[in-house]
């Protein structure tokens, strides 16, 4: 079994070019500390900009990471069996940690140093409850307190998401919700709005910045975000590395970029150095799909507009995506330093729709006995179609992907799409068109 990482892995590093700077929305100069003070730890601003290769991971953080770290890498044998593919398949499973995905990674960390700056309560957003989970049980750890905004559709979707986010000790609400200015908006525009993720950042943001001793956490996007989760990627290459093998092909899913950052970074370093060489491929939803139709432009994070301008591939923060069940993967905008990445050509991005994503996930079910999270079955629909081309070919090709989260609250999208109520959205370029027309001027 290998160690815990000590470190996290920081990829501007080792970029030939850094990415562009977030911009203040005022004065279109790039924001200093001072600008972000409000809402991040004065450490976590610190890494957001740092261009350090490693990053120590602090003692009273590697000591909560063991609760479920390091997470086990599995060759999916009885899949590969059942598509009679001779490629070779593992998965990196994030489920086994307490909220059952990858989030806690970060969540930890940032609960962390912001109970270490003084800080007395986190506010946040979630889409489909695994954020608000995983940052719940961070702030419980600590001794914060939690207030989080859940996107409307999955509150009313996810039940149960929402009363682990209780039993961890949070204050849920509903967004848009009647407790700040920017849900009472959209409230009075349409009292039926399902939400966004950009409109519960605007309404989690507006309750940090209005409280000297709250601060706000974002769960995915952010470079500290992907800083953190590179432990998925540190061990996976060390794993592998135990198994003598080495990846051809890794497939990971984007919402905001978290999970396929953390994941693939490692790999990327070992591949700019040219000791690796393997295919790296995004699967984003058809619904939601920010690198394969978005625009590459400075854009809020939020739907207010309250956010920094973020350089990053976007389909407009008026973006409201079709109410998928894969709640993680409805975000406007993607990661600015993974769009970076993407512009630099170093991985490419493909789609798929919500139907053969869950065709994907009930046959890794069949076979492997663990039920994915709808957000990584968008990794898995790509891994089984590639592997059954192996089947084609007779490549014995390494596939690598992450199985990001489990689907233990996701089952009433299970059941309706065994139920066969679930369907595919067509997202017309006019709707598209329609939300990049308010793009900031920059
Ligand atoms: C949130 C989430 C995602 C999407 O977020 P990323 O930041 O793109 O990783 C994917 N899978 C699971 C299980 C999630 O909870």
């Amino acid at each position: 079994m290998i160690d815990l990482p000590r470190h996290w892995y920081n990829i501007l590093a080792d970029l030939p070019t850094p990415p562009p700077p977030p911009l203040h929305p005022g004065t279109l100069k790039p924001v200093g500390p001072d600008d972000l003070a409000p809402l991040f730890p004065m450490e976590l601003i610190a890494q957001e900009v740092s261009t350090d290769r490693f990053i120590e991971i602090p003692e009273d953080v590697l000591d909560i990471y063991r609760l479920w770290r390091p997470t086990p890498l599995i060759r999916a044998r009885r899949l590969e069996r059942a598509l009679g593919t001779p490629a070779r398949i593992y998965y990196k499973y994030e489920g086994v940690s307490p909220s059952g995905s990858h989030k806690p990674n970060t969540a930890v960390p940032q609960a962390y140093y912001n109970a270490k700056e003084g800080i007395k309560k986190l506010t946040t957003e979630t889409g489909a409850g695994q954020w608000g989970s995983s940052l719940a049980f961070a702030c419980a750890q600590f001794g914060l307190e939690c207030e989080i905004w859940m996107v409307r559709s999955s509150y009313d979707q996810k039940p149960y998401r929402r009363t682990l986010m209780r039993v961890y000790g949070a204050t849920v609400h509903a967004s848009p919700s009647p407790v700040t200015e920017a849900g009472k908006k959209i409230l009075a525009e349409n009292p039926d709005s399902p939400g966004s993720l950009g409109i519960a950042i605007s309404e989690a943001v507006e309750v940090a910045a209005a409280s000297p001793d709250a601060r706000y956490a974002l769960g995915s996007v952010l470079n500290h975000v992907l800083l953190h989760q590179t432990v998925i990627g540190e061990e996976a290459l060390r794993q592998l590395a135990e198994l003598g093998e080495t990846p051809d092909l890794i497939i990971g899913c984007t919402g905001g970029g978290s999970n396929f950052g953390g994941l693939v970074f490692p790999f990327l370093r070992e591949k700019l150095q040219g000791k690796i060489n393997p295919v790296i491929r995004a699967v984003e939803p058809a619904a939601c799909p920010s690198f394969t139709r978005g625009t590459y432009a400075y854009d809020f994070g939020d739907t207010a507009g309250l956010t920094p301008l973020l350089k990053m591939h976007t389909l407009g923060h008026d973006f409201v995506p079709d109410p998928i069940h894969a709640g993680g993967l409805r975000y406007h905008g993607m990661s600015p330093l993974l769009s970076h990445v993407y512009e630099l050509g170093l991985f490419e991005a493909v789609t798929r729709n919500q139907t053969e994503c869950f065709e994907a996930g009930v046959r890794f079910a069949r076979a492997e006995g663990i039920i994915p999270g709808p957000e990584p079955t968008h990794a898995i629909a790509e891994t089984i179609a590639e592997a059954l081309r192996c089947k084609e070919t007779g490549e014995e090709k390494v596939i690598l992907t992450a199985l990001s989260g489990h689907g233990h609250f996701d089952l009433g999208a299970y059941d309706r799409y065994l139920s066969g109520e679930l369907e595919d959205f067509t997202l017309p370029p006019e709707r598209i068109a329609e939300s990049l027309a308010t793009l900031p001027k920059v």
